[in-house]
């Protein structure tokens, strides 16, 4: 059905007072710097969102690092994946499995400093345009690492640097460091239908 003539001046009008909008906010964004990127809430696809940064910026072949905090020794496509053909992207990984798991305070900080110690001097490094730090809300929630020094190597990074950060209940100094928040709201999933977690989907 095609639409009639005053309709279609009416959207072309619209999209002409779009476009200025648009062109005006490009215009008037010309900072040039790295950003703190955190994506946080209930909804899925918090650390997915993360890992299609991290191909984007693969894509120009940026030098991009992945740091995995609680996660480690579930297997997870992304990881095999980047492991197996992207030996360029530094990789560190938290392997003692979900913190409910282990049930052990002591035992889950020292894998954390351990994971925090192995992929913190990338936030020193000039050469590292994109890093990911998967989970690290929790890190902070828990108090397994300091949220300072946490926030302090964050803000200290390298001016060209973007960080990105996941994770549920972020804690008010991240909220505070970060440039971009994307809030996923968890509005329906599928697993509380009864739907089994599925591999290439959710893990
Ligand atoms: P994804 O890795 O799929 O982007 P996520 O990083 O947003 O998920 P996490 O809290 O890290 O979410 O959860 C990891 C696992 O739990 C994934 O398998 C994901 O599909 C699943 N999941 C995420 N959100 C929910 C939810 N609201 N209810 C049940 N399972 C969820
Ligand atoms: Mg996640």
């Amino acid at each position: 059905m095609s639409k009639d003539e005053a309709f279609k001046e009416r959207h072309e009008k619209r999209m002409q007072k779009k476009k200025e909008v648009v062109d005006k906010h490009i215009e008037q964004a010309n900072i040039e710097q790295g950003i703190v990127i955190l994506i946080t809430g209930n909804g899925k696809g918090k650390s997915t969102s993360a890992f299609g940064t991290l191909i984007r910026a693969l894509g120009y072949g940026h030098k991009t690092g992945l740091v995995q905090f609680i996660k480690g020794t579930r297997r997870t496509g992304e990881v095999d994946f980047i492991k197996q053909r992207c030996p360029e992207v530094e990789y560190h990984a938290m392997a003692t499995g979900f913190t409910w798991e282990t049930q052990n305070w002591d035992k889950d900080q020292a894998a954390a400093i351990q994971t925090w110690e192995a992929g913190k001097p990338m936030l020193s490094d000039p050469s590292v345009n994109l890093l990911v730090l998967d989970e690290l809300t929790y890190m902070l929630k828990y108090g397994y690492l300091d949220t300072a020094e946490v926030c302090d190597a964050i803000k200290n990074r390298p001016h060209m640097q973007t960080v990105i950060i996941t994770g549920r209940g972020a804690v008010d100094e991240l909220n505070d460091l970060a440039d971009t928040i994307s809030d996923l709201r968890d509005e329906k999933h599928a697993y509380r239908a009864g739907i089994k977690a599925q591999e290439g989907v959710d893990f």
